[in-house]
């Protein structure tokens, strides 16, 4: 058994190709529908939004697919990334269990987010586009494809939902300074926002708001912008792979191998980039290992959420897609963890979470908090408030093991550090947080309008 504390690859360990789950899924994640027609996308009508590329890449069956030399030039700025036990927070928590963390942190940008926006990014210059629309949350998003954006010399046009905008200045000032466009959401610039202000004037947006201004002005743009998304679609999840086939790499060393793979979800890219290679192993060498997807009560997607047909944005403007969702019109309440407040979930974790392949829990603000400041007392880096949410469940599990008395190896992605999120830990710090669990009758009330699909598309 190794004595380290860090797994590092070298440059050249860097891989070569992504793993893409299409050809393993136990489970169809169902057909994509026109939002209008209801039946399943023609590849022009996505064609309009997104570079051909990552349209070939939601439909392949392939493994394995090829990651192009340009991107892979741009992730060797900061990949491969380190895979940490963490000792400490083992001693801390008095517990047999060993834990151990793929540290996502030390992109550029803060979180996992540039994996796909490098990608994404590589296409559009790759296909002769200007540049892309995109929205974000609290900004780490956005901040991840302005990057890309300006890596590859392309425009980039933000959507910042609008209470975030107000309160969350840093990260716009990240997006600013590599040279994008950024307009809190609702904005004046689309139809829709300015549908959405003269409804109430006082909007502080949503993501689901957000997507509907950014994909208008991309179909508005004549072909010179595409939409980009930052998580929920196939392609994405597929990018985020680098993660997890890192990680495999890094348990050799390490000689283990995880018996829990544990994740934060939003809409699903960093937990499926880091458990979609371990679930391979699992399918194609029946390891029997655990993956838990972490969300918050606030936005109880996967755990309240039914498992149907929805749209993907507020408008009905985006795809329908099958998937775990609490309604398109789903406002959600504000808490920190704002990369988690997405009213849908990717559908392959949809799928996947229906099928039993993962489990799902949901978790209370105050107790993540808890658990991020016991990991920075511990190990020294201060946690993302999204990445909390996977910390807490690690910390569970750990601690379960110190009851059985079992030695369970616990393996969970930390997808991005909180130092542009001090705020949320001073309003913890100063006991001004609060516990919040999405009611029941608010579900049913946003699930109310969800898109009537045909029974056959409903059962394929
Ligand atoms: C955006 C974000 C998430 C949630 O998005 P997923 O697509 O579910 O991964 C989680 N953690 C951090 C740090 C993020 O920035």
């Amino acid at each position: 058994m190794s004595d380290k504390y860090k797994y590092m690859l070298d440059e050249k360990d860097l891989p070569k190709a992504w793993y893409n789950i299409n050809p393993d899924m136990p489970i169809s994640p169902g057909p994509v529908l026109h939002p209008v027609t209801k039946e399943p996308v023609s590849p022009e009508f996505l064609s309009v939004l997104f570079p051909m590329r990552f349209i070939q890449e939601a439909v392949s069956t392939e493994r394995w697919i090829e990651i192009p030399e340009p991107v892979r030039e741009v992730y060797k700025l900061w990949r491969p990334s380190p895979l940490i036990r963490a000792r400490r927070l083992e001693k801390a928590l008095d517990t047999p269990a060993h834990i151990y963390y793929k540290n996502e942190s030390v992109s550029p940008v803060g979180s996992h987010k540039p994996n796909t926006a490098v990608a994404q990014a590589f296409y559009a210059k790759d296909e002769g586009v200007t540049g892309y629309t995109t929205e974000t949350g609290a900004g780490q998003w956005g901040s991840a494809l302005a990057m890309a954006c300006n890596f590859f010399d392309l425009a980039c046009d933000v959507y910042m939902v609008r209470v975030s905008y107000q309160q969350k200045p840093y990260r716009r000032i990240v997006m600013q300074t590599f040279g994008a466009e950024v307009s809190p959401s609702p904005s004046e610039k689309t139809a829709f926002g300015r549908k959405v202000l003269t409804d109430n004037p006082d909007s502080l947006g949503s993501l689901g708001i957000a997507i509907s201004e950014a994909v208008e002005a991309a179909v508005t743009s004549n072909g010179k912008f595409k939409y980009s998304l930052g998580s929920v679609l196939g392609p994405v999840l597929m990018h985020q792979s680098v993660i997890g086939l890192e990680a495999l790499k890094q348990f050799e060393m390490a000689d283990e191998y995880p018996d829990i793979v544990i994740g934060c979800v939003g809409g699903g890219s960093n937990f499926a980039g880091f458990a979609f290679p371990f679930l391979h192993k699992k399918f194609t060498e029946g390891k029997a290992t655990r993956f838990i997807a972490v969300e918050p009560t606030a936005c109880p997607t996967l755990t309240k959420g039914p498992y149907t047909f929805d749209y993907g944005d507020t408008a009905k403007s985006a795809p329908i897609v099958k998937m775990h969702t609490l309604g398109h019109t789903f406002v959600p309440p504000g808490i920190h963890a704002g990369g988690l407040r997405y009213h849908g979930m990717a559908p392959h974790i949809s799928a996947l979470c229906h099928h039993g392949a993962i489990e799902a829990v949901a978790l209370n603000q105050l107790s993540t908090f808890k658990a991020a400041v016991l990991f920075a007392q511990a190990e020294g880096i201060i946690p993302a408030p999204e990445t909390a949410h996977a910390i807490k469940a690690a910390i569970d599990e750990a601690l379960k093991c110190k009851e059985e008395g079992t030695k369970k190896v616990i393996a969970f992605n930390f997808s991005g550090h909180g130092l542009l999120d001090l705020a949320a830990y001073d309003a913890y710090l100063q006991d001004e947080l609060v516990d919040y669990a999405y009611p029941d009758e608010l579900i049913q009330e946003t699930t109310k309008d969800l898109p009537q699909v045909s029974e056959a598309l409903m059962t394929e």
